[in-house]
């Protein structure tokens, strides 16, 4: 195992140099890494493409490509994100001037996991980088192919002074919260989530926590079945399911669901074709593991499509089943794989019951043009983000923060929220000497401090 203390030490001491902060190193970092990520797309392509039988154009639109949408943006905007902001100081404290400036936090750990192992490393990067940090990635071991691409390019890119990739599991994670950083950035499940959550604790380290959950759908008759039945289908199957924000289930009335199922199974033949396991279109799952796991979940409702497997190729057909009973075994956990029941309600209230008695989730889809409808979806549930008529793209809008609430995590980042998650917010307040009006509300307390007050109170 690499030595980690020596290696974050180091990235302590290029902090503490000052050779983070000038925006032309942050803005020349951002640069390189878009040069690694255009210049490597076709070896990242294949490495994701071992990992995960990702295929090359999720990998472009998931993965690089997002990426350097994302650092795009962020280099448009950086210089006024980065620009003091000026606040108000009330009477009773003037003259004085005050604003508020965004100090780097100094070296931050970045902790990635396997479904989309490339994006989730490097969009927080991104955000530590342009907050002026020196960072440490820790990319997910079950990813393996991109894990080792990733060590192996990052330095060639980018100031090694600053940015460190520590490849590894449990044991070199482990070792890794031993150490002392400013901020962790962690994604993944909401049980390694304690465990992080635990470690910074011991440091009083502030931490970011991108988490899952079950990502609900509801769907009424407002709306065209046919087209948000290949949407509801794109964004589930996309990455075999295994998408953070993939839609997890389906809860409709027995009317919608009567011709949502047909229309879903419709929406897979035309994404996927007839036979899924051959279309160069379609991945697979991870490891043999989540493979077994998701091989026990195929018969907790009617298979109105998919429902076949191959372990050899850790292959699962893109599955709906209807039918699915609101407390049956896969709707207990999320499915992260491409399995999409379909829960069979009353109406929008039992949907509303349904999904306030679980835990918050990561993100909420609504498939209604009925504007009450989407009034008290807004209001009486809780959850990440909301997307209406459509599913997962809210992430690629780089000025919506993306991140979870309660189970599904805290904190949010992308665009201007990643660099302010990676910055301290540091107010500064700047008062002339002269003239002395502080002196009014300084002991001895007498009559001037009492007519202050009496202002304050407004009487
Ligand atoms: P994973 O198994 O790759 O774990 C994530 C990271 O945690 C890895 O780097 C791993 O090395 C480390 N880790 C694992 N066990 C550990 C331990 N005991 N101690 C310390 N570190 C440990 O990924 P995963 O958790 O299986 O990822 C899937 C989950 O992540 C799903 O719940 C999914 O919804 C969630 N997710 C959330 C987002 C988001 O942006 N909110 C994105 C992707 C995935």
């Amino acid at each position: 195992m690499v030595e980690i203390p020596p290696v974050v030490a180091g990235l302590r001491a290029a902090f503490d140099s000052g050779i983070t902060r000038p925006l032309a190193w942050r803005r020349e970092q951002l640069r390189a890494l878009r040069r690694m990520l255009v210049e490597c797309a076709p070896e990242f392509d294949l490495a994701l493409n071992e990992d995960l039988g990702k295929p090359p154009a999720e990998a472009r639109l998931a993965e690089t490509g997002f990426l350097v949408g994302e650092i795009d943006h962020t280099l448009r905007h950086l210089k006024r994100w980065l620009a003091p902001r000026r606040a108000g100081v009330p009477l009773i404290l003037q003259p004085a001037s005050a604003r508020v400036m965004l100090e780097p936090l100094g070296v931050v750990l970045v902790i990635a996991p396997w479904n989309y192992p490339l994006q989730l490393a490097l969009a927080p990067l991104i955000g530590a980088l342009a907050a002026g940090n020196a960072a440490v990635i820790k990319p997910s071991e079950l990813a393996l192919s991109t894990s080792v691409l990733l060590a192996k390019v990052l330095p060639q890119y980018l100031d090694t002074r600053a940015v460190a990739v520590i490849e590894g599991a449990v044991e070199e994670t482990t070792a890794l919260l031993e150490q002392r950083f400013d901020h962790i950035f962690y994604t993944g499940n909401g049980r390694v989530g304690r465990v992080v959550m635990a470690a910074a604790a011991k440091n009083l380290t502030p931490v970011t926590l991108e988490l899952g959950g079950k990502s609900p759908v509801w769907i009424d008759d407002s709306v065209d079945i046919e087209a948000a039945a290949r949407r509801i289908a794109w964004a589930k199957f996309m990455n075999c399911g295994q998408t953070c924000v993939a839609p997890d289930y389906v809860l409709a009335t027995s009317a919608v669901a009567e011709k949502l199922s047909p229309a879903l199974a419709h929406a897979i033949v035309e994404l996927y074709g007839a036979d899924p396991w051959s279309s160069h279109d379609y991945g697979r799952i991870i490891n043999a593991r989540h493979f077994q796991r998701l091989a026990t979940l195929l018969d907790e409702g009617r298979v109105v499509a998919g429902g076949q497997t191959d372990a050899t190729q850790r292959y699962v057909a893109p599955t709906v089943l209807d039918y699915v009973a609101p407390d049956a075994f896969v709707m207990r956990d999320e499915i992260f794989g491409p399995i999409l029941p379909i829960v069979r309600v009353a109406g929008l209230d039992a949907a509303i019951a349904h999904i306030r008695k679980g835990d918050k989730p990561l993100a909420l889809y609504a498939f209604t043009n009925d504007a009450d409808a989407r009034e008290r979806i807004e209001q009486e549930t809780s959850s990440g983000a909301i997307c209406f008529n459509t599913a997962i793209v809210h992430l690629g809008a780089p000025d919506l923060p993306f991140g979870g609430v309660g189970e599904s995590g805290m904190g949010a980042y992308h665009g201007r929220s990643s660099v302010e998650i990676f910055s301290h917010l540091k107010p500064v307040l700047s008062k002339p000497l002269w003239p002395d009006t502080l002196r009014m509300i300084m002991p001895p307390y007498g009559k001037s401090a009492e007519r202050v007050i009496r202002w304050m109170m407004g009487r």
